[in-house]
């Protein structure tokens, strides 16, 4: 590919202001026009280059087009393999559904159904919700503080977020939040509530179809239910004939080291939502799964025009085929994961707006307060080469969420960075208290000459 291809030299921003819906948001945060990327590194028109600790949001656990992935999907579509099928049978679906079973179900010991919701995250979302109410014709959902599922209606009716959920329009119902593992502090076992909840008939609490969790929340801020937490809501649950939906979307496919984030606790649910890095390239790609005895789905009863990517299908293949054969790359982002770990210790130690450090495996994070803190350094980080995100119900959050294929070098280069930006900050703060740094701030993006990662 040569930078003519995709890049025109165009680095102006106008036409996004003009045309692009006010709706646009991470643009906001990284105000460039990106053209090319590989593996961990991003590069805009201007030829600046970028630590990716952002990921896609978690899509990209396999870095920005690895070669394999690549290159399997140039020679499907050079073959004149089929693209768009709805959901009639093809071979890349065959090949992807054998390896899934061979490489993630048959090992833990997963007696699953595989249904293909549509491309999306929140896709996945509905049809859990939908068959988990279709099973057991009860209407109510339990979902956590800080959960966030997506944002369609059903999916919006269990995420937390007062922002995201006013954009709905129209009231959310059939969903009861109740507070996550850690809400009410560490000495409070928040599933106490739930459970007498449950044995009181007087507590307001319909009997739930289902119990809807993230295992690590992501965007209400990176908090961690410890695997205790996690055994004793799969005990309750059952008890009371109430499903357990894992939202894996962002914390799946190796983001906490194995595959799926609730191994941990060695606890199997009954139905798991897939999707972000599982066709592995960040193609759109999504999977419902529950327990075989639940598929109680009437043929086309859930439908949708883009259960069939096939060019998904081909690279999810190659994902699980190249990463999760053996436990490498599990033990990769654990030692990764240490790494990480090290250094925000040492930052959170240094800093005073540092609260807490918090996550599991590459998703971690540095709670700042003020809040704005941590915008301030999300935004000193870019100017330095770094992409990085907040998250949590005020944006108080640092969240890291590099590629976990991401090399070392490229690992301990965005943490200078992240290192950087944090000492400016606290710099800036010590000289005076103004929040919002100047336009561009006399900083310019560093061009990393002998990175040469673009090709
Ligand atoms: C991103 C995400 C979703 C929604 O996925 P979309 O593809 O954006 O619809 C749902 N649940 C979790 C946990 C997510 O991180």
């Amino acid at each position: 590919m040569t930078l003519d291809s995709t890049a025109d030299g165009r680095s102006d921003t106008a036409v996004f202001d003009r045309l692009e819906s006010e709706v646009r948001g991470y643009c906001r945060s990284f105000p460039t026009v990106f053209t090319h990327a590989e593996g961990a590194m991003l590069r805009d028109a201007k030829g600046h280059e970028y630590v990716d600790f952002f990921a896609g949001a978690g899509a990209l656990n396999y870095g920005h087009n690895h070669p394999v992935m690549r290159d399997a999907l140039v020679s499907y579509l050079q073959s004149g393999g089929v693209v768009h099928t709805l959901d009639l049978h093809t071979a890349a679906k065959a090949r992807f559904l054998e390896t899934f079973e061979e490489v993630v179900l048959r090992p833990r010991k997963l007696d699953m159904k595989i249904m293909f919701p549509g491309p999306t995250g929140t896709n996945a979302v509905e049809a859990a919700l939908k068959l988990a109410r279709k099973v057991t014709g009860r209407t109510e959902v339990v979902a956590f503080t800080n959960g966030f599922h997506g944002m369609t209606l059903g999916a919006l009716a269990v995420t937390g977020n007062s922002g995201k959920r006013a954009g709905a329009g129209v009231p959310l119902g059939h969903a009861q939040a109740l507070p996550y593992d850690g809400y009410l502090g560490e000495s409070v076992d928040t599933l106490d509530l739930f459970e007498q909840m449950l044995a009181d008939g007087s507590s307001g609490l319909d009997l739930p179809a289902a119990v809807i969790l993230e295992t690590v929340q992501a965007e209400g801020g990176v908090n961690v239910a410890s695997p205790e937490w996690l055994r004793r809501l799969r005990k309750i649950t059952a008890e009371h004939g109430v499903l357990l939906i894992v939202d894996d979307i962002q914390v799946g496919c190796g983001r906490t080291g194995p595959f799926f984030s609730f191994e941990r606790a060695g606890i199997q649910p009954d139905i798991v939502t897939l999707s972000k890095s599982l066709s592995g390239f960040g193609l759109p790609f999504a999977i419902t799964m529950f327990r075989r005895d639940l598929d109680v789905w009437q043929p086309g009863e859930h439908n949708g025009t883009f259960r069939g990517f096939n060019l998904a299908m081909v690279t999810a293949t190659v994902a699980l085929d190249t990463f999760w054969r053996d436990d490498v790359f599990a033990k990769e982002t654990e030692r990764k994961a240490a790494l990480i770990s090290e250094r925000l210790h040492a930052i959170a130690k240094k800093t005073p707006f540092v609260k807490q450090h918090r996550g599991l495996g590459l998703i971690q994070g540095l709670e700042c307060v003020p809040a704005s803190r941590a915008t301030a350094v999300s935004k000193a980080a870019f100017a330095r080469g770094l992409v990085v995100e907040t998250a949590g119900p005020n944006d108080e959050v640092l969240k890291l969420l590099p590629p976990l294929a991401i090399d070392e070098a490229t690992l301990l280069r965005g943490l200078d960075l992240l290192e950087a930006a944090f000492a400016h900050v606290t710099r800036r703060h010590e000289d005076d208290e103004e929040d919002e740094p100047k336009v561009n701030g006399g900083w310019e993006p560093v061009v990393h000459a002998g990175a040469e990662v673009c090709r």
